[in-house]
């Protein structure tokens, strides 16, 4: 996976790590799409998106000269990157760990919702700069629905984590006026930080409540919906972040993790019987929806679902 020639871009967009470097020079001299990250080797958005891209040229022979391309940004290098992409002509841009948050000051402009939810992973060209957006929440209510036959509206929602993505989660529920939101996370500074961030987007018909993981509190919902947005279960041998052999009740678990495919929550719930998914479909409607973002057509989401469980494993 080492950086090629720009000239090597249009050939493998899927196996080639670009660079900073690799910008300076860029040639491709179709439409540009790229995911920015660090690490980002692993990452399957240029896969799940050229496969989306190849079907939409079937109907559309605009889309022939779109590619979507990956590129290893480390996290100072973003102010020096993204004018480089404005320069090249780069349309649609992801970001994924560590530029979510940083790029915010970068910004030409900020859909509200992206506002809402202190992150963007989503940026359109402008003539001025990038726009911003959030495709995270629409990412997991969407999911959420498909795999598990859940609306965030209908359930009170368990949600475990206070980062970047337990932070876009909580403001979709909140958007969708799920009737009780229970955030829980091991640092206790920074889940009262979300849950006071957060509070000014809750209507009158939501509840949140803030618990310590280690916790059972009193009240804990008896039908819930759960979501893993810690990072706990990215290793393999990582323990569960939340026991829930404790509960007793109807609860369905989504573990936002999706490499590995099962973590030891997904087993603990497969176990004692609840309905279980992993975050690989979040990844594609999160996706999905940037490209709609970025060509204003139908995505067909199957193809992206395809290419994304083809290289997932
Ligand atoms: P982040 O900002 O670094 O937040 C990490 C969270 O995990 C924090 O709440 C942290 O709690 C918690 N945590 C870490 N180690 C822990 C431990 N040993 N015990 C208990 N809690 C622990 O990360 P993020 O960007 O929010 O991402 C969180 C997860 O969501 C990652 O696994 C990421 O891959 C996944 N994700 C998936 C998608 C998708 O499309 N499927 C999209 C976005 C993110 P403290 O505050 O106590 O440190």
């Amino acid at each position: 996976m080492n950086s090629k020639p720009p000239t090597a871009a249009t050939q493998n967009p899927e196996q080639t790590v670009f660079t900073l470097e690799d910008l300076t020079t860029w040639k491709y001299e179709g439409v540009s799409l790229a995911v920015l990250g660090h690490p980002v080797a692993h990452s399957i958005s240029p896969a799940m998106h050229n496969a989306a891209l190849a079907k939409m040229a079937e109907v559309d022979p605009r889309f022939q000269r779109w590619r979507y391309f990956k590129f290893d940004i480390p996290p100072g290098d973003l102010p020096t990157a993204l004018p480089l992409l404005h320069r090249q002509g780069f349309y649609g841009v992801n970001l994924t760990i560590p530029h979510k948050t940083d790029v915010l000051p970068l910004l030409a402009k900020i859909d509200p919702e992206a506002e809402r939810m202190g992150a963007v992973n989503t940026l359109r060209r402008l003539e001025s700069g990038y726009e911003g957006f959030n495709s995270d929440g629409y990412g997991l209510s969407t999911a959420v629905t498909e795999e598990l036959g859940i609306r965030l509206a209908e359930k009170p929602v368990v949600l475990l984590g206070a980062g970047g993505a337990a932070r876009a989660a909580a403001v979709q529920c909140l958007t969708e006026s799920c009737p009780e939101l229970w955030l829980g996370n091991r640092n206790p500074d920074r889940l009262a930080t979300l849950r006071d961030d957060i509070a000014r987007f809750k209507g009158p018909s939501t509840r949140i409540e803030a618990f310590a993981l280690a916790d059972l509190p009193e009240g804990f919902p008896t039908d819930a919906l759960i979501i893993n947005a810690t990072s706990v279960g990215l290793h393999p041998d990582d323990p569960c972040p939340f026991d829930l052999t404790r509960l007793r009740g109807t609860y369905a678990v989504y573990d936002m993790i999706y490499n590995p495919p099962e973590t030891a929550l997904m087993k603990s719930a497969r176990r004692l019987g609840m309905p279980v998914a992993n975050g690989l479909s979040m990844l594609v409607h999160q996706g999905a929806r940037s490209l709609q973002i970025w060509s204003g057509a139908t995505v067909p989401v199957n193809a992206m679902s395809q290419a994304a469980r083809h290289r997932a494993g």
